[in-house]
């Protein structure tokens, strides 16, 4: 097990702004924000990256996806859209090795990223 940044911030170690928690997720806003939204995702079942995150049993994938949509008409993005994103690894510029997701809205998004 890692002890990453959001391995403390699951733990209550460091405050952090949650908009949304249950037994499957934790959500809470990027303290760097790249959109008027911009919220993260984490399960709380740890797991480094996606591809070690889908060794977990489907249903769990499944219930925690449900939370990452939730979230997202919780902040009000159903209707403009919004952007989900998942960075793993040195090429994606995962930074903190505790999977999570970004949700991103609040503005036009540009195609193709970065
Ligand atoms: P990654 O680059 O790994 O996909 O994304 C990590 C994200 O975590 C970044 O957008 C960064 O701003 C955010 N972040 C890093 N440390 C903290 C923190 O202590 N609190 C919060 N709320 N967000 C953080």
């Amino acid at each position: 097990m890692g002890d990453t940044i959001f391995d403390k911030i699951v733990r209550k170690e460091i405050p952090s702004d949650v908009v949304f928690e249950d037994e499957v997720a934790l959500a809470f806003r990027d303290i760097n924000p790249q959109a008027p939204v911009h919220v993260l995702v984490l399960p709380k079942r740890r797991a480094a990256t996606l591809t070690e995150f889908t060794d977990q049993d489907p249903s769990y994938l499944g219930e925690f996806l449900k939370r990452v949509s939730m979230v997202a008409k919780q902040l009000g993005l159903e209707e403009n859209g919004f952007r989900v994103v998942i960075n793993q690894g040195r090429h994606g510029q995962q930074s903190v090795a505790y999977l999570h997701v970004h949700i991103l809205g609040g503005r036009q998004m540009e195609w193709p990223p970065g």
